[in-house]
């Protein structure tokens, strides 16, 4: 590596380092100063990346009042398992997309627009639920302007309720409650605003702040008058950003695609994201190939709350990593790569801080601590991170969840054989193992399991996390 970066041969620097006294091979890893020592041996300029370095070149651009123009808000929706998150999503967009627009078909990136009637532009991340949602904000990108609190009118406030309404709080996010399933027999809404008081919620017909819409996703009664409930909230945060700057987003989801090489659907957050522009987003880097909006048309640029597929990624983000437009390839690169290193350290010293705490806490209590180790293959990268926080929080101090591994993508030989040697099962969400896979899995007798949500996935292992205590007893 440090060879290309001169553009020096390798055994030269391999043998340069032997006269400093160094017996290295090609692959070694050296140290800075060694390396310092090397590149001025060789006559190059030295130029160290530090974080100070990073910072500069993607530094916050602090806007003029007078550039600023309004956005469209970024929406969420949370609320319990069943309440009708995703019929929800399902139902504006449907009924917000003209038909014959684009063939009428909206594609799934993650995120879509939808204009309502009074002409107001609301742009919704279609990944329902605060497990998303915590994990973007955990990795620094608040990609959420509000949070429609969906709670169903025949069951009312549920425990992940409550823990939307945390979240949503946390984060300092103003929240729309929609009281959905109003055209149920059994639906009472005001059950909804009274059980919502006991949370510090209070609705509009309470008397309080909070807006509140009695909803139907399966009939359509209310969704108009949610969605200007949302554009009117909107209106009050005066939400605004730069168009005309180097593009700042957020990464909503990302894959490999077969065909198209790495994809991530990325949020504008500020400025206007080109074709031609050269970027960075968390460890990966790259020049945009392609824009593909939620029509699934290829579009010339993005703006501000704007969600767009970006085309051209040297690899696979991450849910929540923030792109950045830089000026050039090699800052893009620099930054990338000083990115992943930093990354691995800290990995690298983490890992060791959990083994030492662990032997320790073993030792004290002088008993091990059962360990139930899984795989995860997910279809896109927010619910492999949503299964892998769920997972950590499975267990107790005799039995715990360990994920050996996540992934994106359909689940494949050199799966089985990491769930072979750790004796462990594999839970695949939304994807399916490929052929060879799944001979090999029968073969080996490793077991794989197949989810659409992720819940049931979540009390399957906690169920098998309890057998475990109970046969250790
Ligand atoms: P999620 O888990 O919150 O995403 O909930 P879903 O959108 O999957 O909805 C759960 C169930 O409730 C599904 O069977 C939906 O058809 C049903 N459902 C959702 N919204 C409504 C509604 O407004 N009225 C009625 N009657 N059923 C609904």
């Amino acid at each position: 590596e440090l060879a290309a970066r001169m553009a020096e041969k390798t055994g030269a620097v391999v043998k340069a380092l032997m006269n400093n006294g160094m017996m290295v091979t090609q692959n070694e890893t050296i140290d800075a100063d060694t390396a310092e020592l090397i590149i001025e041996e060789f006559g190059h300029k030295v130029v160290r990346v530090s974080d100070a370095d990073v910072e500069d070149v993607i530094m916050e651009i602090l806007d003029e009042e007078k550039d600023l123009q309004s956005r469209p808000p970024i929406i969420t929706i949370m609320g319990h398992v069943d309440h009708g998150k995703t019929s929800l999503l399902d139902a504006i967009r449907s009924a917000k997309v003209v038909a014959g627009e684009a063939g009428g078909i909206t594609q799934h990136i993650g995120a879509y627009q939808v204009t309502t009637d009074t002409g107001a532009v609301l742009s919704f991340l279609d990944t329902p639920g605060h497990a998303a949602f915590t994990s973007m904000r955990s990795r620094g990108a608040q990609v959420t302007d509000i949070v429609v609190l969906v709670v169903a009118a025949d069951d009312a406030v549920m425990p992940q309720t409550v823990e939307a309404i945390n979240h949503a709080k946390a984060a300092g996010v103003p929240m729309i409650v929609a009281i959905n399933k109003i055209d149920k027999p059994g639906a009472n809404p005001d059950k909804v605003r009274t059980d919502l008081l006991q949370h510090e919620v209070i609705v509009e017909k309470m008397s309080g702040e909070v807006q509140d819409v009695e909803v139907s996703a399966i009939t359509g009664q209310g969704l108009d008058t949610l969605l200007e409930a949302i554009a009117l909230q909107s209106e009050i945060l005066e939400l605004k950003a730069n168009p005309d700057r180097a593009a700042v987003g957020a990464v909503i989801e990302a894959q490999l695609d077969v065909g198209r090489g790495p994809v991530a659907t990325v949020l504008i957050q500020t400025g206007t994201l080109r074709v031609g522009d050269i970027f960075v987003v968390g460890e990966q880097h790259g020049k945009v190939r392609a824009l593909i909006n939620d029509h699934g048309e290829r579009v010339k640029e993005a703006g501000p709350s704007v969600p767009v597929e970006v085309l051209g990624l040297n690899g696979t983000p991450e849910a929540g990593d923030v792109l950045n437009v830089v000026d050039t390839d090699a800052q893009a690169r620099e930054i990338a790569e000083y990115r992943e290193k930093a990354a691995k350290d800290k990995r690298a010293a983490a890992g060791a801080a959990t083994t030492l705490e662990q032997l320790m806490a073993n030792a004290k209590a002088d008993e091990t601590v059962s360990e139930m180790p899984i795989l995860v293959k997910a279809d896109v990268q927010g619910s492999a991170e949503a299964i892998v926080q769920a997972m950590a929080k499975i267990g107790n101090d005799e039995v715990r969840v360990r994920v050996l591994h996540s992934g994106v993508g359909a689940i494949t030989e050199s799966d089985i054989g990491l769930a072979e040697a750790s004796g462990a099962p594999i839970m695949g969400f939304n994807v399916r193992a490929n052929t060879s896979a799944r001979n090999t899995a029968n073969q080996k007798g490793v077991e794989i399991r197949y989810y659409s949500i992720i819940y049931d996935l979540v009390d399957d292992v906690k169920a098998a996390a309890s057998g475990l205590l109970s046969a250790e007893i």
